[in-house]
């Protein structure tokens, strides 16, 4: 994005890019629901960035009395819901139902976060995409089977040609690199937005990290 662009969300949140500044966000936050709504979404990734995720550890309460988590794989609730303010993706976009939905998260989301080498870079899922689709599945599914070789066509997503990271589908906000990221600086990013402030996360993690 172009610098200094200024634009306000359906749910009256304000984002300046400035090198990512968010105005007023803990205020706003209380004028809308008087707690930041948070997703976290795992697409084609280990669940390893959620790992880290959760070895915040005892802050994660601190964190609870500030944010509502409203779409997790950590929470049971099936349908990504509009008007998130902050949300996490970890994973590369690797298969059709990836596609759709970082389109629909994007939508409903305010802030989006690359969370984790996959998502930034598409990393391990992207080992493949040197390979043909059906190459790889036969190899998943039949030369390294031992019962039931067979690919699997009906009842689950079609891959895409390509792994590719989430910016290439859709616009991200912050990139969190690592893999995964560490918890101190999960925790660094989340404080610093609900401080109203753009986390800076250079040195509080890398690629690999
Ligand atoms: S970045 Fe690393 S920890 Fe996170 S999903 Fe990818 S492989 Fe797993």
């Amino acid at each position: 994005m172009n610098d200094n662009i200024k634009k306000t969300t359906p749910n009256g949140w304000t984002i300046e890019n400035n090198g990512w500044a968010l105005q007023d966000f803990e205020e706003q936050a209380a004028a809308s629901s008087g707690k930041v709504k948070v997703a976290t979404v795992w697409l084609d990734g280990c669940s390893g960035c959620h790992m880290s995720f959760l070895d915040i550890d005892e802050k994660i309460i601190g964190l609870a009395d500030l944010i509502e988590i409203v779409y997790s794989p950590l929470v049971d609730i099936k349908q990504f819901p509009g008007g998130v303010d902050v949300t996490l993706v970890e994973g590369a976009v690797s298969s059709d139902e990836d596609e759709e939905k970082i389109h629909e998260i994007r939508n409903g989301t305010n802030l989006l976060i690359s969370f984790g080498d996959c998502a930034v870079t598409a990393n391990v899922p992207a080992m493949r995409n040197q390979f043909k689709v059906d190459d790889v599945l036969t190899r998943a599914y039949v030369e390294n089977a031992t019962f039931n070789q067979q690919i699997p066509r009906f009842g689950v997503p079609r891959l895409l040609k390509k792994a590719r990271p989430v910016h290439e589908i859709v616009n991200v906000d912050l990139f969190l690199p690592g893999c995964p990221p560490p918890s101190d600086a999960i925790y660094y990013v989340l404080g610093e937005l609900l401080e109203g402030r753009i986390p800076d996360p250079k040195g509080k993690t890398r690629f690999g990290a």
